[in-house]
């Protein structure tokens, strides 16, 4: 099924996980979407190492038992900045072989001493690739606060159009810990013409660590209540992880209120927590979707 039908009928909730580390067993990941799947999300998604690491066979493997062996639908990740033309037919195909019908085109970050190929420079031209090689959904990714490299929101904002006019049916918001930036994005884009649906992307913080790693790669803007919340339980693991579930659950209640297209989980492969917030959220995502 391709995703974007989804948003026709209900506020979609859906998860992102991540293939294991390579010195982690890949078992830990079936032990977390064992939990996932009775959380009945709309689909699960899975990243894919834009370096071309080992675990990347993972991701087509995970993507289709998500869906064969699970019975959720699945989407797979596909970072391009490092492929050619003819790599990325090849990880098409094996999409296809393995039933999985939905991409999340993506451009990927540049690796340091790495010279990305020249194939794909922006992750619209692997749109436009896709487009013309495949019959599978398409969505991208989008940046609320501005992508890190782009000059200004405004500019981001019409390359996004750009990319969605290539063939993209649905977004998926980078992690934000501000909704106001999230309704501020969401505003631009639909004046700019950017009329697919949109899911805002929450990353629950369950430790001080993990939340400095995500901000230095994406720039997210960390509110004072944030950061007070931080202060207070950085050195109380369990008070932390509640804490940084209570966040997000607080976030996703005021998305809900304000009738947002879906959300999506970046679970961390986490499934206490993403069960702790599916819980809590249950009945603001089932019933429907309120206008914004
Ligand atoms: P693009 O859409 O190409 O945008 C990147 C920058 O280029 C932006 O500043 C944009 O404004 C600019 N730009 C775009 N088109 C043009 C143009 N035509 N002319 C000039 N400038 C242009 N990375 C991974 O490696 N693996 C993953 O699994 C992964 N999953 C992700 C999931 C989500 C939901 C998100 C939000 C990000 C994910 N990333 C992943 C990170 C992503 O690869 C990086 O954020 C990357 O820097 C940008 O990717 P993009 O697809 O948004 O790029």
């Amino acid at each position: 099924m391709h995703t974007c039908e989804l948003f026709r009928r209900k506020t979609v909730f859906s998860f992102e996980v991540f293939p294991p580390k390579k010195d982690a067993a890949v078992e830990t990941v079936y032990d977390t979407l064992e939990e996932l799947k009775y959380l009945s999300p709309d689909f699960i998604s899975v990243t894919y190492g834009a370096g071309g690491s080992a675990a990347n066979r993972l991701t087509v493997q995970i993507a289709s038992d998500i869906r064969h062996r699970y019975g959720v639908e699945s989407v797979a990740h596909l970072p391009c900045i490092n492929f050619t033309k003819e790599e990325v037919l090849a990880v098409l195909r094996e999409f296809e072989q393995n039933g999985i019908e939905n991409i999340l085109a993506l451009r990927g970050d540049f690796i340091p001493g790495v010279p990305p190929k020249t194939d794909f420079r922006h992750a619209s031209d692997l749109v436009s690739f896709l487009r013309e090689n495949s019959a599978c959904n398409i969505i991208g990714a989008c940046y609320p606060e501005g992508h890190p490299e782009s000059a200004s929101v405004v500019d981001d904002i019409r390359n996004l159009k750009c990319k969605v006019d290539a063939g993209v049916s649905q977004l998926i918001s980078q992690l934000f810990f501000d909704n106001g930036y999230f309704y501020t994005f969401l505003e631009r884009a639909r004046i700019a013409g950017i009329n697919v649906p949109v899911e805002a992307g929450i990353m629950p913080v369950t430790n001080k660590k993990q939340i400095e790693r995500m901000v230095s790669l994406c720039g997210a803007t960390l509110p004072k209540k944030f950061t007070t919340m931080m202060e207070k339980y950085e050195n109380n693991s369990i008070a932390m992880r509640d804490a940084g579930i209570a966040y997000a659950i607080d976030q996703i209640v005021d998305l809900a209120a304000h009738g947002v297209d879906g959300i999506h989980l970046y679970t961390m492969n986490n499934s206490y927590v993403a069960k702790k917030i599916s819980e809590a959220v249950a009945s603001l995502i089932c019933s429907g979707r309120v206008s914004a």
